[in-house]
């Protein structure tokens, strides 16, 4: 189990991100086209795919480089509002990324908080608008809560996945208020916001990635 958040728990994130989007791709693209235009999936798989190629050709030295190369990335490769809102999270991450090669569970947490931020920023989302931000906000809010109260990296990082998990769940209900399925109205209801679903599949397959590394 890691007890900070090195180069080496972030580069297992994002691969085993991209082996779970693989496996995932089908149903996020089946929830995508029951309230919007059916890509999320295949959209979130060409995008990690591409940053494991990345990794695989220039391994990055420091944390900034790190989320600089996986936020460049998938604005580029990654169509669709999620390529620029998950761009967006990574880049902001590594702005606000401490130097060097690791961070603690507290400089995590914000840096985490600061991508969200920037998410919000460019995509104007409140929670209950039924999006990524609904997923977000309260792991966001439990990391920060873990933190405080002296959790262990690994404890913090399952709980926010959880409250992600549990986020997202709960877009189910609602009506749709940004993004594309905002064009249904109240026929949005009644489905997962998929967006919410792949950021809580990130935010779990980034637990794992701290229980499963050594350091
Ligand atoms: P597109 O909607 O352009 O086809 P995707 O299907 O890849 O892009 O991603 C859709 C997801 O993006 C939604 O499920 C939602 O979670 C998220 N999303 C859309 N618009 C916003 C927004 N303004 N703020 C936050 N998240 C958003
Ligand atoms: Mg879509």
């Amino acid at each position: 189990m890691a007890d900070a958040v090195t180069l080496g728990v972030l580069e297992r994130w994002v691969r085993d991100s991209a082996a779970r989007l693989d496996a995932e791709a089908e149903r996020l693209t089946a929830l995508d086209s029951a309230i919007g235009d059916a890509d999320h999936g295949t959209n979130m798989h060409r995008g990690f795919t591409a940053i494991v190629g990345k990794l695989d050709a220039a391994p990055p030295q420091t944390l900034a480089e790190f989320f600089k190369t996986v936020g460049m990335t998938l604005v580029s490769k990654v169509g669709g509002a999620s390529g620029s809102l998950y761009g967006t999270l990574f880049l902001d991450m590594g702005k606000n990324a401490p130097e060097g090669t690791s961070m603690s569970a507290a400089e995590w947490s914000r840096v985490l908080a600061a991508g969200v931020a920037g998410v919000v920023g460019r995509g104007h989302a409140e929670p209950g608008d039924k999006t990524m931000i609904d997923a977000f906000t309260p792991a966001v809010a439990a990391l920060d809560d873990a933190v405080a109260h002296g959790a262990s990296l690994a404890d913090a990082a399952a709980a926010a996945a959880t409250a992600a998990e549990q986020g997202s769940a709960a877009t189910e209900p609602l009506v749709a208020r940004k993004g594309r399925a905002s064009y249904l109205g109240e026929r949005s209801a009644g489905h997962l916001d998929p967006g919410s679903v792949s950021t809580a599949l990130l935010l779990r397959a980034f637990a794992d990635a701290v229980a499963e590394e050594r350091g």
